[in-house]
């Protein structure tokens, strides 16, 4: 028997849809919409990085979360801060074509490795888009299905939407030169795209970034409240070894997702993408005379962002990306501010990983949580009986 669930009477009456800019919302980021969900944005900062100063908002339900970002970032003004590069810029698409036999599948991945190959789908590609160019092909094969990773960069956008375009048109213009290829999706999730995948961990998607910093002994006794001795031991047995005996694909951190989320959030970007996003290694290491000083830096192959396209569009989102000083396109240089926006993910990460690293290892982090990220109304309730 079907058995359905009525909403509780006036359950939606809490559910603000007043004084809201739907426009922007309709054909692009919502259907069936029946109002929008506040989500409490604090700031954290400034974050000292490449000699700039940058307020990042942070949209979190999470409480501790702001101020323990907001004490990395102390931390790395008051050690002259921390300095970043991006290494790489390339959204990524894999569609899933099958040929009759694995012999036949292998000729098509031999073509599309010649330059005639490439260039025949760089072609059809870039006349989708002002802004995405071809630039890779990474061709796997299982069977006689190819799976065909297109690479390219999406100036200011995360570009998802543009790779998809780009690809079926090049999907289109391979069928015409192989007839026999029957495309089963322009997704073979060999992108990968929302899913935890060593692909991206190991090739990179989006943005490739590395941030750095050193942190003299004094700040991370006064700061940090703990030792550099500590921390590096600590890194080493949760975040490298501890992450190895879980089997883990880019988790080689301690919350890199936290403040990759929040920010995501406030800043309008796809939340499904801080699966792939917060791929990160944290790395510590003892340095300075003594070893007593902490060299730390978090090296992120995958971080999928925009500063137009999708969330992006809407005011509130975009005045975070305002604060930031990333919104919408980057004049006469397209990709600057989605790439300076990836170096401000990897630098609040970098933040986010020295405090709560800090907390692990002083032994803070449930006393802090208990007193700043516990519901005082739970604490009321009876417990339910079983
Ligand atoms: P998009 O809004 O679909 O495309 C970007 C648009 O902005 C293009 O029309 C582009 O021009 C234009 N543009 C103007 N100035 C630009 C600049 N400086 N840099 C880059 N583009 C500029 O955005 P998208 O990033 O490709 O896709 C994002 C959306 O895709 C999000 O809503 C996300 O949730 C969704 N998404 C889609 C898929 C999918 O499979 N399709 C998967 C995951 C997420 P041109 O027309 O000349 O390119």
């Amino acid at each position: 028997m079907l058995s359905s669930r009525l909403p509780v009477p006036n359950a939606l009456d809490r559910l603000p849809f007043r004084h809201y800019d739907y426009s922007k919302v309709m054909g692009n980021c919502c259907e069936n919409v029946i109002g929008y969900m506040p989500v409490p944005v604090g700031v954290a900062g400034p974050l000292l990085m490449d000699g700039a100063q940058f307020h990042v908002p942070m949209a979190t339900t999470e409480g501790c979360l702001v101020a323990s970002t907001n004490r990395g970032c102390r931390t790395l003004c008051l050690s002259g801060g921390c300095s970043s590069r991006v290494l790489s810029d390339g959204m990524t698409r894999g569609p899933v074509v099958r040929l009759a036999s694995a012999c036949r599948a292998a000729e098509v991945k031999a073509w599309l490795e010649t330059t005639d190959g490439f260039c025949g789908m760089k072609d059809a590609f870039d006349q989708t888009s002002r802004f995405a160019r071809l630039e890779k092909l990474h061709v796997g094969l299982a069977g006689r299905n190819l799976y065909i990773r297109f690479q390219s960069q999406t100036g200011d956008a995360m570009g998802m939407n543009m790779l998809s375009k780009g690809t079926e048109q090049a999907l289109q213009s391979l069928q015409q030169q192989y007839p026999d290829v029957e495309v089963l999706s322009v997704s073979g999730n060999y992108c990968t795209d929302k899913k935890p995948a060593a692909i991206n961990w190991i090739l990179g998607r989006g943005k490739a970034a590395v941030c750095e910093a050193t942190i003299p002994a004094r700040v991370v006794r006064e700061v940090l409240k703990t030792s550099t001795a500590a921390l590096v031991d600590l890194n080493i047995n949760k975040n490298l070894v501890g992450s190895v005996m879980a089997g883990s694909i880019g988790g080689f951190n301690a919350h890199a997702a936290n403040i990759v989320a929040a920010i995501y959030i406030a800043c309008g970007q796809d939340p499904a993408q801080t699966v792939g996003s917060s791929n990160c290694i944290t790395q510590m290491e003892a340095s300075g005379p003594g070893g007593e000083d902490l060299y730390i830096s978090c090296t992120m192959p995958s971080i999928e962002l925009g500063t137009v396209g999708g969330g992006t569009n809407l005011p509130p989102q975009q005045a975070c990306l305002q604060m930031l000083g990333v919104q919408g396109s980057s004049p006469g240089h397209p990709g600057e501010n989605a790439r300076q926006l990836a170096r401000v993910v990897c630098g609040a990460v970098l933040a986010g990983e020295l405090s709560l690293m800090a907390a692990l290892a002083a032994g803070h982090l449930v006393k802090s949580h208990m007193t700043h990220n516990r519901s005082k109304a739970n604490l009321s309730e009876t417990p339910a009986q079983s």
